[in-house]
């Protein structure tokens, strides 16, 4: 592996930077969803345990450059203090004199938080200025913010120029889990792609042709194959004008021994809405005023006997609308078979990326799965085959 780890350095009596993602969801000033506070306590734990003195860097929002007192990591100190059962320092800056008052106010087992990096100009155009700033608070930078990987920001990558380096432990796992999904990974692979449109996710699907065995296209952007086959979609969401960019997809697949599958069957309503009348037919036979919403029990099946048939499995993107029922079930009933394969421990399964965590969350299966990224731009910005700046500085 190229870039080191918290074991890999030498932190007792050390002031460590601690890049983290809390940027939680908020409802009058009260975080609503701690998750992503809890994850980062495993490390925080660690480099405490070590004898370092941690201080937490991070985002919040977007306030472009300014100060915004609604968009101030304050608000989530509370929540912070109740995750860690420790005492938290704040500072009202993450550079200059405020931040230096925060850290000697610590005492070795507080923690430190600072401002949202983003409250400073700099932060998100990597200025070397800001990223020095930073760095002469600490002594070793530890990053454990994944889901910021995918940018370039003074906070994330500027910092790892400056100073010794590592990922911390949220960042180490999801780093194994990718590499075991994509990276190096036990074969034959099947790489499961859904969601509303190709457009979004060309990149995605582009690298993944290349590199994977079977390939499961669904949701809305299966409507746009079918629509490049000549298979009549009726009302459907679909990009006629990507089709023939789907047909290069299928051409590359081909090329580079990728087996497709499309549906088979498909679920069909007039209305989107939880609950419309609904019917199953075959691929061919979606009525000129209906909309295919999901995939059908026989689609279901074959990509049950795909993953039975394959080592390693990675996600991204729902079967159908899986927000409305009935249109969940093809999602659920292939996340559940993935769950249970894994659980068997004849698959090694990996998923991410904003809606999937939601649906795999539905079917009951998020936690039989080997791993599941919470980093939404990130995740998918790694299945596109880039590199990310914030891993790559850590090398
Ligand atoms: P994405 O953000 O690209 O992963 O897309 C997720 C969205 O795709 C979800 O909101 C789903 O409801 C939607 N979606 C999936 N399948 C369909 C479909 N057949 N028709 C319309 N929307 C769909």
């Amino acid at each position: 592996m190229a870039w080191k780890t918290i074991d890999d350095m030498g932190l007792a009596g050390k002031t460590v930077l601690t890049r983290v993602d809390i940027n939680v969801p908020m409802e009058n000033g009260v975080v609503t969803d701690a998750t992503r506070i809890q994850k980062i306590v495993p490390t925080v734990e660690d480099l405490i345990a070590r004898g370092a003195k941690v201080v937490l860097l991070a985002h919040f929002d977007r306030p472009k450059g300014k100060v915004v007192p609604e968009m101030s990591l304050i608000h989530v100190k509370a929540a912070l203090v109740a995750a860690l059962g420790r005492k938290v320092v704040f500072g009202s800056d993450c550079v200059g004199d405020a931040a230096k008052a925060a850290i000697s106010e610590a005492a070795q087992g507080d923690v430190v938080l600072l401002e949202n990096t983003r409250f400073h100009g700099g932060e998100e155009k990597n200025d070397p200025k800001l990223a020095a700033e930073m760095a002469a608070l600490g002594d070793v930078f530890v990053n454990d913010a994944f889901s910021a990987a995918h940018r370039a920001h003074a906070s994330t990558a500027g910092v790892a120029a400056l100073l010794p380096s590592a990922a911390g432990r949220l960042m180490e796992a999801e780093l194994k889990a990718l590499e075991a999904a994509l990276g190096d990974p036990v074969r034959p692979v099947v790489a499961v792609v859904g969601g509303a449109k190709v457009s979004t996710k060309l990149e995605l699907l582009g690298n993944l042709v290349g590199r994977v065995d079977h390939l499961v296209i669904g949701g809305g952007m299966a409507n746009t194959f079918l629509v490049a086959q000549g298979i009549e979609v009726g009302k459907s969401l679909a990009e006629r004008d990507m089709a023939a960019t789907a047909l290069e997809i299928v051409e590359k697949a081909k090329a580079s021994g990728c087996v497709i599958h499309l549906p088979v069957d498909i679920v069909v309503a007039r209305e989107f809405k939880a609950g419309a009348a609904n019917e199953t037919v075959g691929v061919k036979d979606c009525p000129k005023d209906a909309m295919i919403l999901d995939a059908g029990p026989k689609t279901v099946a074959a990509l049950a006997k795909v993953f039975e048939g394959c080592k390693t499995l990675i996600w991204n993107g729902p079967l159908g609308a899986f927000e409305i029922e009935p249109f969940n079930a093809a999602t659920n009933a292939a996340a559940r078979a993935a769950a249970r394969l894994t659980k068997a421990e004849k698959l090694v399964s990996v998923a991410g990326g904003g809606d999937t965590v939601a649906a795999l969350n539905q079917a009951g299966a998020a936690s039989d799965f080997t791993f599941i990224s919470t980093a939404g731009g990130a995740f998918l910005e790694w299945m596109e085959g880039k590199t990310l700046p914030g891993v790559a500085a850590l090398g």
